[in-house]
C-alpha cells in the first residue's frame, strides 16, 4: 500500500528496521509492510488521551470539513453511523515481539504462483501497460510487481470502512494530525465522485484500492486512465495500473534502469561500505571488486548504495535510484526488495543466488532494546533503546563490531547480543 507510516517510523526506515516493524493488518501479500508510502512526513503527535467525546470531536470535524469545502449533508450522510473501531485501535498499538526474516518474505512475496499469475497478467494486459509507459515512462514488470504486493493483483483489496478507520485513528490514534488529514482527504474523494457505492473500502489504517493508496496520495496521483471519468482504484485495473506509474514517475522513477542487482563481494572487503549514507557509483564499485553476479544493463556514472539485508553472511545488492523511488510508494527496504525482485523474476531473471542465513535466530523486540542498551552502556551511542535499528543503532554496531575485529557490517545478530552480555 503505498502507504504511510504506522507508528511514525516513515521516512528514517533504514536497510533493517524492515525487520523491525510491524505488519499492516489484514494484507497477507505484505506482513512486513510498516509503512505505507506515500504520507508525507508528518509530525508524530503525541497526544494526550483526548478530552473530547467522540461525538464532541466529530462536531469539530464537522466544523473543519465545511470550512474546507466538503459539503455538510455529504458529511452528515457519511459519518451517520460512524463509530469508533476498537479493532483499528488495537492494530494501531500492537507491537509485535517477532517479525519475519526478511528471507521469509522475499519467500512469499516472489512465490513460483505469484511470479506464474503475474507474467500472465502482464500479457494479458500488455496494450493497458503500453500506453502507460508512453504516458508516464514506467516499466510493465514493477507495476505488476506492485499490484501483486499490494493487492494480490486486486484480490484483496481490504474490507474495512476507511471513513470508520480514519476516524478512528484520528480520535483516538497516535499521530492524530496526520490521521486527520488523511480523513478530510478521504471526504474529497468522496466529494469528487470517485469512491465506489459502498464507501471507501480499504486496509484497517486507510490504505484503498487495488494499489492501495492512502487518501492523500489519491488525491494527488489516482487518475482515471479508462477514461470512465471515474479515478476507480477499486474496480479497474488500467486505472490502478496507471495511478501506480503516475506515483512513481512524480518518485522519479527512471525508466529503463534497475532498481538493483545482486552483487559478490571480494574477499577482505570492508564491510563498512554497506551503510545508506555511502554513496558509490558503479564504476566505484566496480573498482572496489564489487561484481554484479549477471549481466546489468546501467548507466556507469550511477550512483548506488551496498545493502546487506541479513548481514555479511546473506546476499549482498547494489541499490539504484529506482529503489528510492519504491521506497516511496512503501516506505520499508523489504518491500523495497521484494518488489524488485519480483519485477526481476516477471523479467525472466535469475532469483537471489547466494544463501540466505536462514539458521541464524533474528533478534525479538525486547532483545533489539536490550542490544541499544547495552551499547549504551559500553560507552557506544545506539540512540534511545526503542527496539528500531535505524542509523544510530546501526553505527553503534559498526563500532562494537570493529573493536572486536569482525565484519563491520551493522548487523544486529544474536551472536552480537551474546557478545555484549
Ligand atoms: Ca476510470
Amino acid at each position: 500500500m503505498p502507504y504511510l507510516l504506522l507508528r511514525g517510523l516513515s521516512h528514517s526506515a533504514s536497510a533493517f528496521l524492515l525487520l523491525l516493524l510491524t505488519a499492516c493488518a489484514e494484507a497477507p501479500a505484505q506482513p512486513l509492510a510498516i509503512v505505507q508510502s506515500a504520507a508525507p512526513a508528518s509530525p508524530a503527535v503525541s497526544a494526550p488521551k483526548p478530552p473530547l467525546s467522540f461525538e464532541e470531536w466529530r462536531m469539530l470535524l464537522r466544523s473543519d470539513a465545511i470550512a474546507a469545502g466538503i459539503d455538510a449533508e455529504l458529511f452528515d450522510r457519511t459519518f451517520a453511523g460512524i463509530t469508533l473501531d476498537p479493532r483499528v485501535v488495537t492494530s494501531d498499538s500492537s507491537q509485535p515481539e517477532f517479525t519475519r526474516p526478511v528471507w521469509e518474505y522475499i519467500d512469499g512475496a516472489v512465490s513460483v504462483s505469484r511470479v506464474a499469475q503475474g507474467r500472465l497478467l502482464k500479457a494479458q494486459h500488455r496494450p493497458t501497460l503500453k500506453a502507460i509507459r508512453s504516458a508516464y515512462a514506467v516499466d510493465h514488470e514493477v507495476l505488476i510487481a506492485i499490484w501483486g504486493m499490494e493487492s494480490n493483483f486486486g484480490s484483496n483489496i481490504g474490507s474495512h470502512n476507511v471513513i470508520r478507520s480514519l476516524a478512528t485513528l484520528a480520535y483516538d490514534g497516535r499521530r492524530q494530525v496526520f490521521w486527520r488529514s488523511q480523513l478530510l482527504a478521504a471526504l474529497q474523494i468522496l466529494q469528487a465522485g470517485d469512491g465506489p457505492e459502498q464507501g471507501l473500502i480499504g486496509s484497517w489504517a486507510g490504505a484503498m484500492g487495488q494499489t492501495q493508496f492512502m487518501p492523500t496520495t489519491f488525491n494527488q496521483h489516482a487518475v482515471d486512465f479508462d477514461g470512465d471519468g471515474r479515478r476507480d482504484l477499486w474496480g479497474s485495473a488500467p486505472d490502478a495500473l496507471a495511478s501506480a506509474a503516475h506515483y512513481l514517475q512524480a518518485s522519479g522513477w527512471e525508466n529503463g534502469q534497475p532498481w538493483g542487482f545482486e552483487v559478490n563481494l571480494p574477499q577482505g572487503f570492508d564491510y563498512a561500505l554497506a551503510d545508506p549514507e555511502v554513496r558509490r557509483s558503479l564504476t566505484q564499485w566496480r573498482e572496489l571488486g564489487v561484481k554484479p553476479t549477471r549481466a546489468i544493463d546501467a548507466n556507469d556514472t550511477s550512483l548506488a548504495t551496498l545493502f546487506l539485508p541479513a548481514g555479511h553472511r546473506g546476499p549482498a545488492f547494489l541499490l539504484l535510484n529506482n529503489f528510492r523511488s519504491i521506497l516511496r510508494y512503501n516506505n520499508s527496504t523489504a518491500y523495497a526488495l521484494a518488489i524488485g525482485l519480483l519485477s526481476d523474476a516477471l523479467d525472466g531473471n535469475p532469483g537471489v543466488q547466494a544463501a540466505w542465513p536462514r539458521n541464524d535466530r533474528q533478534l525479538g523486540r525486547s532483545e533489539r532494546i536490550e542490544l541499544q542498551e547495552l551499547l549504551a552502556s559500553k560507552g557506544y551511542e545506539p540512540g534511545p533503546a526503542d527496539g528500531i535499528i535505524g542509523a544510530n543503532t546501526r553505527k553503534a554496531v559498526r563500532a562494537f563490531q570493529q573493536s572486536l575485529g569482525q565484519p563491520a557490517d551493522g548487523y544486529p545478530s544474536h551472536q552480537l547480543l551474546e557478545q555484549l552480555r
